[in-house]
């Protein structure tokens, strides 16, 4: 039930997925940040979890944190 994810996969859903760009070339499990770049070209670091199951695909700026449920 555990789909593998490589850095390449990653990459690949980043580019497919949303506007912004993976920085980080090496990818070490889920509780790992990778650093993304932003449309808006800011950088933010995300776990690959958060930005494919919680839909954060952006920096803080163009899409700020829910603070409330
Ligand atoms: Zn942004």
């Amino acid at each position: 039930m555990n789909k593998r994810w490589t850095i390449v996969k990653i990459k690949d859903f980043v580019e497919n997925n949303s506007e912004s760009k993976l920085l980080t070339t090496e990818y070490h499990g889920f509780s790992q940040k990778l650093l993304f770049k932003c449309s808006c070209g800011s950088e933010f670091e995300k776990t690959f979890t958060k930005f494919k199951n919680n839909h954060q695909r952006k920096c803080d700026a163009c899409q700020p944190p829910k603070t409330s449920r």
